[in-house]
């Protein structure tokens, strides 16, 4: 049976919970998440454990946040809230994409939300946080040579366009 390794697609059913047990993050029952496996697509650290696994194998993995969503150690920022447009829906938790000032540009998230102010802060909202995985995987294939030069899975689970 293949086992998971360098380019292969992974279909997996998985439940994310922080360090007091709630759930942060799960997949779909109806659909787990197919990704691209040693592409970057997944952290580091479930990417590192499923490694040579196979499907019909559960497992359960604590990943660091080094290898993980990173520690925090990102620049945060307060800016006037009128810096928005008046119609910005801005939700805690939001990706958002900021222009620094050399061109470059990067994704930031919106971390607190005050009347007349808001914090902006280049940590991943799940930085800093060990994040217990509790994993059963599905499948495993081969990937495409055009799921390859895309970086991501086709179809079911990934992408569809
Ligand atoms: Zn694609």
């Amino acid at each position: 049976m293949t086992t998971i390794q360098q380019d292969h697609v992974v279909t997996v059913h998985y439940t994310l919970t922080d360090d007091a047990g709630v759930t942060l993050d799960a997949s779909d029952a109806a659909e787990p998440l197919a990704y691209l496996h040693g592409h970057g697509n997944i952290v580091p650290g479930l990417e590192d454990a499923l490694t040579g696994r196979k499907a019909g194998e559960s497992l359960k993995v604590a990943v660091s946040p080094e290898q993980g969503y990173g520690v925090r150690d990102q620049p945060v920022e307060v800016v006037p809230r009128n810096a928005f447009p008046a119609d910005a829906e801005l939700e805690v938790g939001m990706p958002l994409q900021a222009q620094h000032p050399n061109g470059d540009v990067m994704v930031v998230f919106v971390e607190k939300v005050d009347a007349n102010e808001i914090t902006l802060s280049g940590n991943h909202p799940l930085a800093g946080q060990t994040l217990h995985f509790d994993v059963k995987i599905v499948g495993v294939r081969a990937a495409s040579a055009e799921e390859l030069s895309h970086g991501h899975v086709h179809g079911a689970g990934g992408h569809h366009h």
